[in-house]
């Protein structure tokens, strides 16, 4: 259970495998990776990054979203790795967490005729996204939030948005302020490579990540969180 995400300059899947590769201690049954501009691309599987990270050679773009699973609702198997997708292919999700109220949730959106691919308690975030857009995916992501009882660390990637967005609550996040390029991850161990510049997010935060921009919100209203300069070595 460990997530990154990449908006900036870089071509965004390697950035992301690497990244996935260092939180691969936080668990490890199945990985995945999307990307995305006008449309998203989408490659996981059960098993080990570091022995197929090939799988996500056909991922482009310079946004994107990964994910490093330990299995708490649903197999490990490829379906049931992260990123999830909703309907329309339109959005993606990494979740770190448990939403508690998964059930429920599900029931609601298949008597409304959504068709869900996976086990996980995650998936019900995508499907919610999906039904709360109206194009606006930074207030599609707000409103969801609320209805999620549990633990969680999100990020959020939209077909046609040049936003990712993070939340977290009970689930730590971290997001890396590089030179034009942002990280968002469960720890700064992906990022102090990149920038020693980490903003740290609270319980209740929602981040949108922009290529010249982060925008902190909690509870809707707009928060400050200072960045602090982490001084550790890396290798
Ligand atoms: N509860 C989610 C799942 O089972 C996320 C697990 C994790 O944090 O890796 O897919």
């Amino acid at each position: 259970c460990g997530i990154v995400g990449y908006i900036g300059w870089r071509e965004a899947a390697p950035v992301i495998v690497e990244g996935l590769k260092s939180l691969e201690y936080r668990g490890y049954d199945s990985f995945g990776v999307a990307t995305g501009t006008d449309s998203i691309m989408v490659a996981k599987r059960k098993g080990r990054i570091s022995e197929q990270a090939e799988c996500v050679v056909g991922c482009h773009g310079t946004r994107g979203i990964g994910h490093t699973r330990w299995a708490t609702h649903g197999l490990p198997d490829d379906r049931n790795a992260h990123p999830h997708t909703d309907c329309t292919g339109q959005f993606a999700i990494v979740h770190n967490g448990i939403i508690e109220n998964y059930a429920e949730l599900r029931r609601g959106l298949e008597s409304r005729d959504h068709r869900f691919t996976s086990d996980t308690d995650s998936e019900v975030i995508v499907h919610l996204i999906e039904e709360a857009w109206e194009g606006d995916f930074a207030a599609a992501v707000r409103s969801v939030l609320p209805l999620l009882r549990g633990s969680y660390a999100i990020l959020a990637l939209c077909a046609g948005s040049d936003e990712v967005i993070a939340a977290r609550e009970r689930s730590p996040l971290v997001i890396g302020l590089g030179d034009s390029e942002f990280f968002a991850c469960s720890d700064a161990t992906p990022i102090v490579m990149y920038t020693r510049d980490i903003l740290v997010l609270e319980d209740g935060d929602m981040a949108v990540i922009r290529e010249g921009s982060v925008a902190v919100e909690n509870g809707g209203e707009v928060v400050a969180r200072e960045a602090s300069y982490v001084d550790y070595d890396v290798e």
